[in-house]
């Protein structure tokens, strides 16, 4: 009886048109012995069981099938909407941590937050920067998108890469007022865009990381934050942290200093 009723409740909330909650992610969804996946459910799990969660949802899928997983915090009717990203290359783990943090917490009020903690599941799962094809998802984005090899392949196209294109029609549904896209480990608040100077600032104070201009080694092409800044109405940004972060910059410093940038609380 109790796994007639695991297996109906996502259907009879969905016919009610309400939201499916975090526990309520198909198991299917995720592949079995996957550890990235893995973590990836018992996180669903744990949302849940704090309540901070309101949606949870599969934005798209990976090279290698993995599931793309978008949580929805906050107040959904805020103006205030923002979406804060993290593990576009795979090998920049620690600050999805923050968002973790963020999604099984107290219940957030004073805006509409999503987290995505891990943008790109086949390099978190294989422990790469680049996602299971080979590309270095951010410089796949349509904006002075130019052919790059090695460390930095920007892939055969603009956009040729599944999980470029899943987080392109997230944010552009969406429309956050604010992104950031969390990497390592260059320990900074990027302040090279004029369009979000006053946010690199807030998130400097907040996050206790120093102010700098991140050139992408020979200037950048193709990055999420230039596609973004240049195509919607919103301010995309790119912190770094170093290449260790501490327990308090995971558990306390980034989620406070996050949901104080944006003028929520919880
Ligand atoms: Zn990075």
């Amino acid at each position: 009886m109790p796994r007639i009723a695991g297996r109906l409740l996502p259907v009879l909330l969905l016919a009610a048109g309400l939201a499916l909650p975090a526990s309520a992610v198909p198991a299917a969804a995720l592949p079995a012995s996957d550890p990235a996946a893995t973590a990836l459910a018992a996180g669903a799990t744990a949302g849940a069981r704090a309540g901070a969660v309101l949606e949870t949802r599969i934005i798209g899928r990976s090279v290698e099938g993995r599931p793309i997983l978008a949580w929805r915090l906050g107040d959904p009717t805020s103006p205030v909407k923002a979406v804060f990203l993290a593990t576009i290359h795979g090998n920049e783990a620690q600050p999805a941590r923050i968002l973790a943090d963020l999604r099984d917490g107290r219940p957030i009020t004073g805006a509409d937050v999503w987290v995505v903690p891990y943008l790109n599941p086949d390099g978190y799962q294989h422990h790469s920067r680049r996602n299971a094809a080979g590309v270095d998802l951010n410089r796949n984005f349509p904006v002075h998108w130019i052919r790059q090899f090695g460390s930095y392949d920007s892939g055969p196209s603009a956009a040729s890469e599944p999980e470029t294109r899943a987080i392109m029609a997230f944010l552009t549904e969406v429309r956050p007022r604010w992104v950031v896209s969390f990497h390592q480990p260059l320990d900074g608040v990027d302040q090279s865009y004029a369009k979000t100077r006053r946010l690199a600032h807030r998130l400097s104070r907040y996050l206790h990381l120093p102010l700098k201009r991140f050139s992408c080694n020979n200037g950048c092409h193709g990055t999420l934050t230039q596609w973004f800044n240049a195509t919607q109405p919103g301010r995309a940004i790119t912190v770094e942290y170093g290449a260790r972060m501490t327990w308090r910059q995971k558990n306390v410093i980034g989620p406070r200093g996050l949901l104080r940038t944006i003028h929520a609380r919880r």
